[in-house]
């Protein structure tokens, strides 16, 4: 991957028919990026994912995965634990056809675990699927998401320290971020994240609550201006997914506001 790239991309890529013209479509509007929705079910074969992966990569758009929301990796139900963990190979599986970059999921509820049990447990969990990827040699990482939610495990320091002690990678959700802690330091959080060679993230307007996430919305001009001018001061090499309602407008906008600024 080139150095100091900025790209910009949907959640969505239409269903399997609709891919390759749109992915067409994403090239002649500038969009680089694209993140898969198997949020609710792993949607495609092997063949259906080579083929999509060869479009994606004629038009160079980067390609990774939302993994299903049912995933739990700290249940108390082992049977769910192991549930989650095939979800998530699944989508390792279809990535490495896609010839995506990540397998993004929210990893985990702390339940009744304390963060420091929780994190031990999503821990070993992840470390088990690396394993997996290792043995059937597919070249895909996977990327737990900074989440929306105070009951939910990933805050970027947990995040963090999964890549510093098992070499996973992560996904930065500034939108999670702000609705989970009622606020973001832009600056504390690029100082985090500086060293990293590309940082994979996802950005959309958001509604919370003090209990955190209540749903995307429309990623305002200002908002992306803010987050768009830190990634310039720190020089940043960065893929943007956007989650809102018009995921590939906002892609749009978020693209015109880079290049004005
Ligand atoms: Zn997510």
């Amino acid at each position: 991957m080139k150095k100091k790239e900025v790209r910009f991309g949907p959640a969505g890529i239409g269903g399997v028919k609709q891919a390759p013209k749109n992915l067409e479509q994403y090239n002649k509007q500038g969009i680089k990026a694209a993140e898969i929705p198997f949020t609710y079910q792993v949607w495609m074969n092997n063949s259906q994912a080579k083929e999509i992966g060869k479009i994606a990569k004629r038009f160079d758009i980067m390609l990774s995965i939302h993994a299903p929301y049912y995933i739990n990796l700290a249940s108390d139900d082992k049977a769910k634990i192991e549930a989650s963990k095939k979800r998530i190979l699944n989508c390792c599986e279809k990535g490495h056809y896609l010839n995506a970059k990540y397998v993004v999921f929210h990893a985990a509820f702390y339940g009744k675990h304390s963060h420091e049990q929780c994190y031990e447990i999503v821990k070993k969990q992840i470390m088990e699927m690396q394993q997996v990827i290792k043995k059937k040699n597919w070249k895909i990482q996977l990327a737990p998401e900074t989440t929306g939610k105070a009951s939910q495990f990933g805050s970027l320091d947990e995040l963090l320290r999964l890549v510093k002690e098992i070499k996973c990678y992560f996904c930065i959700d500034f939108a999670h971020m702000l609705a989970r802690e009622q606020h973001i330091d832009y600056k504390e959080v690029f100082e985090k994240i500086k060293k990293f060679p590309h940082v994979h993230a996802h950005f959309s307007g958001i509604e919370y609550t003090s209990k955190g996430e209540r749903r995307h919305i429309i990623t305002s001009e200002s908002k992306l201006k803010e987050l768009l001018g830190w990634i310039k001061r720190y020089n940043l090499s960065i893929t943007i997914i956007n989650e809102s309602p018009k995921p590939l407008q906002d892609s749009i906008k978020g693209k015109k506001v880079w290049e004005s600024l």
